[in-house]
């Protein structure tokens, strides 16, 4: 249950105040009968018409998106600078305080995971649920057996911290392109882990998150909300 018009706002992208507004002007109907009363409390599966039309779709407590993070945009929800993972979405929900569950660098591409939902990305982040996140990486130099049994031990970077294992192997043909595995999300951890082995990055794209792989429809920039099954699979 919650306020009319805050599910009102939350539904229609209406501010408080315009909500407010309609409602007390007699514009909107819940279950067929108007009601003036913006503290009104609804269901979550409350019919509800403004001005004769009912809402379209559902009311959505949280929602997901999967964004194919660009090159050069920020994984922050606002920034003075540069664009965010947030701003390529936020014109779409207005009245969402939308943030990206897990970053990405800068200069990396691929999956992010946007949402409203603090709890689940409590969880995708928290080590102790061990989400897996895959990368595809391209080295300056090719893989070697000492950097792909390395990760598998777990690296110790030159300031003496352990990363926990991981899995490095070859993507395919050429051996400078890498699948990387990874159970823990530590700041610039791949470029870190690398370059252990004096290996630069030249390229770095996520494109799968705990058994959702990013949809390759999306081109650098589109986005796309979760479908039911993909949510499942991250809760
Ligand atoms: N590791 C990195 O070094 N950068 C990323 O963007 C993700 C993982």
């Amino acid at each position: 249950m919650m306020r009319l018009d805050k599910y009102l706002s939350e539904r229609t992208g209406l501010t408080r105040s315009e909500s407010r507004k309609a409602i007390t002007k007699g514009r909107v109907a819940v279950n067929g009968m108007v009601c003036r009363k913006a503290d009104t409390q609804v269901a979550e599966d409350a019919a509800i018409a403004v001005d004769g039309t009912p809402l379209a779709g559902s009311y959505q407590k949280y929602v997901y998106i999967m964004l194919n993070k660009p090159e050069g945009v920020v994984s922050a929800s606002r920034d003075k600078r540069d664009t965010t993972v947030v701003d390529l979405v936020a014109a779409d929900f207005p009245r969402r305080a939308l943030f990206p569950a897990g970053r990405l660098d800068k200069t990396s591409t691929g999956f992010v995971l946007l949402t409203d939902d603090g709890a689940l990305a409590h969880d995708l982040l928290s080590p102790a649920h061990h989400v897996d996140k895959q990368y595809l990486v391209t080295l300056d130099t090719p893989l070697t057996d000492a950097m792909r049994a390395g990760f598998a031990a777990g690296v110790t970077l030159a300031d003496g911290e352990t990363m926990a294992p991981a899995e490095a192997e070859p993507a395919g043909e050429d051996p400078c392109v890498v699948k990387v595995t990874l159970h823990q999300g530590v700041y610039h951890q791949i470029k870190r882990m690398f370059g252990v082995y004096g290996a630069g990055v030249n390229a770095l794209h996520r494109y799968a998150i705990g058994g959702v792989a990013l949809d390759a429809a999306l081109a650098p920039g589109q986005w796309r909300e979760l479908t039911a099954e993909e949510l499942a699979l991250l809760q």
